[in-house]
């Protein structure tokens, strides 16, 4: 079996940035699988895109105590950053493993894929189900997809997972959702030298940027719902960013367009409705003064779910003597976990690497953490599954 570098090699060598296809990559995770002895199912979501689930064991039914191993198979891009060796070419500098998706989160499925020959994978006594998604950061959208796949098919999967993030080997059990929501200004364009007779969507942009800072100010003194699990957050409210703006078409034509892109990120049990409600109605009142209703609207993108793991659970004795620190923590980061939850699924988020160092230029691995999640990988599957 080749070293878990190596095979971390070849698996960073598909630039699997989320714009481009996934397949080749599952492909190439599909076969080792296969080889080892596992049932492969792909589940396409459109052309160039697919998730992919191997399994081994007795089918999860009234037993779902097995455990779920996943792992997204893009990457983010690298165009504009200042790499110090090529990204897809897995580039060891000192105790460090460099290259794209090193640590985010190719390591992981490098250290399932040099388990599985040694797994005990034949005489399972629940199963084991590996996940791997296309599309996780641009917003979870393969996991999202599997799931409704998942759900319509019937199909039960064991109740806990894991899933190899980096996160320097702290165990996450919660995290914040993050949703996308655009709000388009609209006006009426004219000649600037006779800007009456227009109506400017920047303008009115302006105004619903403040309105959008005073809803981040109220959110970010109100108190959580469930104070005892938001504890574990460094920011226990929901934040509000605004992530982009464009707007107008040149400096002599009053603006007829503009539009304004935000993101927040919903604690575990809110209802994201609720807060664009709230949004709605802090930009129609800004719309109502300026006599603009009409030109103002809001609409909800995209919703990656929280995550909310209870502390305890079998799987967290597992990975404990892993841990930097017994305790788990909050990550502040979305995963796939908010999506597996609706297939009463509990994640763990663990694994090598550091979040610290993913999506910059000459990300890494440390080659310690990294086979130390092959440890991870053998233990868990041999205290779930075995
Ligand atoms: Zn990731």
């Amino acid at each position: 079996m080749p070293s878990p570098e190596a095979i971390l090699a070849d698996l960073v060598a598909f630039p699997t940035v989320s714009s481009e296809p996934v397949t080749a990559i599952a492909d190439r995770i599909a076969t080792r699988c296969e080889d080892a002895g596992m049932r492969v199912e792909r589940y396409e979501t459109s052309p160039g895109k697919c998730n992919l689930v191997c399994s081994a064991g007795p089918r999860a039914q009234e037993n779902r105590d097995g455990v779920i191993l996943s792992g997204h198979m893009d990457v983010v891009p690298v165009i504009g950053q200042p790499w110090t060796s090529d990204p897809f070419t897995l580039t060891r500098r000192g105790d460090n493993l460099h290259g794209r998706g090193s640590c985010d989160m190719k390591a992981f499925i490098a250290a399932i894929l040099h388990a599985l020959p040694s797994l005990p994978l034949k005489r399972l006594k629940n199963e084991l189900v590996l996940a791997f998604t296309h599309d996780e950061e641009t917003g979870c959208h393969g996991s999202r997809a599997l799931v409704e796949r998942l759900a319509e098919e019937g199909r039960p999967v064991p109740r806990a997972c894991l899933i190899g993030e980096p996160t320097s080997l702290t165990i996450f059990r919660m995290h914040p959702g993050h949703s996308a929501a655009q709000i388009v200004c609209l006006g009426k364009a004219a000649h600037s030298s006779k800007p009456d007779l227009g109506r400017s969507a920047i303008a009115l942009a302006g105004r619903v940027l403040i309105a959008l800072e005073t809803v981040a100010e109220d959110w970010s003194r109100r108190p959580a719902a469930r104070p005892g699990d938001a504890a574990l957050l460094d920011r226990p409210f929901v934040v509000l960013n605004v992530g982009m703006i464009r707007g107008g078409s040149a400096i002599n034509i009053v603006p007829d367009h503009c539009t304004i892109e935000i993101g927040f990120r919903p604690l575990p049990g809110m209802d994201v409705e609720e807060l664009m409600d709230e949004i709605r109605g802090r930009v129609a009142e800004v719309a109502h003064a300026l006599h603009r209703k009409d030109d103002v609207q809001v609409t909800l993108q995209r919703v990656t779910p929280a995550m909310l793991t209870p502390e305890g659970t079998a799987l967290e004795g597992l990975l404990r003597g892993f841990a930097r620190s017994p305790k788990p923590l909050a990550a502040s980061f979305a995963t796939d976990g908010g999506n597996l939850e609706r297939l009463g699924v509990q994640t763990l988020v663990f694994g090598p690497g550091s979040i610290d160092v993913a999506h910059q230029a000459d990300e890494y691995v440390p080659i310690a953490e990294l086979h130390r999640a092959v440890n991870v990988v053998e233990a868990v599957v041999g205290g779930r599954c075995a």
